[in-house]
C-alpha cells in the first residue's frame, strides 16, 4: 500500500498514525493503574509510532478490556501473506479475523486495526482472544528474510509499551506465540522467529 514506501509524505502520516494510535487505544490514564505502577519503578515504554486502518466491524468483539478481561497476553503471528493482502483480510466482513496491530517487514511500519479494549480474532481460542493483543508480522514461516532488524525492533518496542500499558510480565509465559496458543492449529510464527532476540529487544525497550 502506497503509506508504506518512504514517501515525502510518511513522515507526516506516522506522526498523524501516532495521534490517532493513542486515542484507538481507548484508553486514558485513570483506567491503567498498572500503567501507573510501571510508572513509579521505571518510566513506561512509549508506544511507537502507529496508524489506524479499522477493520470491518464484523472481524472483533466490541469489549472494554482491562475493565471486561484483564490483558494477560501478547500473542506473536506471522500473516503468511503480505501486509496489504492481511489488510484487506482484516476490511473483509466475511473474513471473522483480525488483529490489534500488524508490522511490515521491510521498514517495521505498524498498523493498527482493532482497539486494544476490543477482542480482536487472531488466537483461535476464544479465552485468549479476550486476554490479549494480537501482533502479525508481515511474512511467511519459511522465509526468515522477512524478519528484518526494523520488524523485530518495532515489534519489541510496541510489546514493551503494551506490557507496560497493561502490566504484563514481559517473559515468554506472557509473550507467545501463535503456535503456543492452547489447541492452537497454526504454527506461526515458526521455527525462524528469533525469540532470545526478541525478548532482549522488548526487555531494553
Ligand atoms: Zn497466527
Amino acid at each position: 500500500m502506497e503509506t508504506h514506501g518512504r514517501t515525502p509524505s510518511r513522515r507526516t502520516l506516522l506522526r498523524s498514525g501516532a495521534y490517532l494510535g493513542a486515542a484507538a487505544a481507548g484508553l486514558t490514564a485513570a483506567t491503567t493503574p498498572a500503567r501507573a505502577d510501571a510508572r513509579r519503578v521505571r518510566a513506561a515504554v512509549a508506544y511507537p509510532p502507529t496508524h489506524w486502518i479499522p477493520a470491518s466491524t464484523s472481524n472483533y468483539r466490541v469489549s472494554s478490556r482491562p475493565t471486561s478481561y484483564p490483558i494477560d497476553f501478547v500473542v506473536i503471528h506471522v500473516t503468511q501473506e503480505t501486509f496489504p493482502d492481511a489488510m484487506k483480510i482484516f476490511q473483509d466482513p466475511a473474513k471473522q479475523v483480525s488483529a490489534h496491530y500488524m508490522v511490515a517487514s521491510a521498514d517495521g511500519y505498524i498498523g493498527q486495526f482493532v482497539r486494544e479494549k476490543d477482542v480482536a480474532w487472531h488466537a483461535g481460542n476464544r479465552d485468549y482472544n479476550n486476554r490479549s493483543i494480537g501482533i502479525e508480522h508481515e511474512g511467511w514461516v519459511d522465509k526468515p528474510e522477512y524478519f528484518t532488524d526494523a520488524l523485530y525492533e518495532s515489534s519489541a518496542t510496541l510489546t514493551a509499551a503494551i506490557c507496560d500499558r497493561y502490566g504484563v510480565p514481559k517473559t515468554r509465559t506472557h509473550i507467545i506465540g501463535h503456535n503456543e496458543v492452547p489447541n492452537a492449529t497454526h504454527t506461526d510464527p515458526g521455527k525462524y522467529w528469533d525469540w532470545d532476540r526478541y525478548m532482549a529487544l522488548v526487555k531494553a525497550a
